[in-house]
């Protein structure tokens, strides 16, 4: 499949057209950002590890008759998707209190979840991404009730998928990041699973095998990635 123009450059991919209109290729870049772009720098290898390990999910979610964007993996750091009308929501599944959330409640990090917490964000930059509530994205027409409803489930479906496979590679789900778009009629599964998307920590050592290596100047953040992709692959 041949790359026309550029559609897009984020900040982790570029997008491109292809000859088929419903196709295009993400391509995966070592540039990593956080705190809402505030923080700058580049993952040696990260685009690679990324592009493997979503394709390797997003056919693991495929055989769980999840529906992703995947059609195939083209190179290291190309992937062909179906295009679609991203919705300007990211849903958030945790199993373990992390991050933003351990901030904002006041609970140690670490603190294991009584069930899956879902959360949603608003896609803006310009707010800062948001936490937003099931009212509020259909006061701002985000996505429809139906949508939302099905955002959910599908996100329950995929964490018992992940934690599973993750457990058997002796890494704890603690947290992830996910994006939908339709497709014609398709509510699919978008974006990217990979460690700047998701937080993975060694279940013997708890070490950090993601990008919070990267926000808090932890070290070791190549190492991290390249052990992730090594059992995320065997
Ligand atoms: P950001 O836009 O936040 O900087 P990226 O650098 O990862 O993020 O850019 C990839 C962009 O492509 C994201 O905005 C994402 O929502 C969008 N995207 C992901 N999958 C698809 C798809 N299948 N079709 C169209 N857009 C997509
Ligand atoms: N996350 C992401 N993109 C974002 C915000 C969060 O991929 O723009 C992921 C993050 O890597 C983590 C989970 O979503 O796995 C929850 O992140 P949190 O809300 O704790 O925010 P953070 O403090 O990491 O910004």
């Amino acid at each position: 499949m041949e790359k026309k123009a550029q559609l897009y450059e984020g900040k982790a991919k570029k997008l491109f057209e292809t000859s088929d209109p419903d196709l295009v290729i993400q391509y995966f870049k070592d540039d990593a950002t956080a705190f809402n772009a505030q923080k700058k720098g580049t993952i040696k290898d990260k685009g690679i590890v990324n592009n493997n390990m979503s394709a390797r999910l997003f056919r693991l979610l495929e055989e769980e008759s999840i529906p992703t964007h995947f059609v195939k993996q083209l190179s290291d750091r190309e992937m062909l998707v179906k295009k679609l009308k991203i919705l300007p929501v990211e849903v958030v599944v945790r199993n373990i209190i992390a991050g933003s959330l351990a901030k904002r409640l006041g609970i140690e990090e670490g603190i294991p979840a009584p069930f899956p917490i879902v959360e949603f964000y608003y896609k803006n930059d310009a707010l800062g991404d948001p936490l937003v509530t099931e009212d509020h994205i259909r006061v701002l027409g985000l996505a429809t009730a139906e949508q939302v409803r099905d955002i959910k489930n599908y996100s329950l479906r995929i964490n018992d998928v992940l934690m599973k496979f993750f457990d058997e590679r002796d890494i704890l789900l603690v947290d992830f990041k996910l994006e939908f778009g339709m497709h014609n009629n398709d509510l699919l599964l978008g974006d990217e699973i990979a460690p700047d998307t998701c937080r993975l920590w060694d279940k013997k050592s708890l070490e950090k095998l993601d990008k919070d290596r990267f926000r808090r100047d932890l070290g070791k953040v190549e190492e991290a990635y390249q052990e992730v992709l090594k059992r995320v692959m065997k």
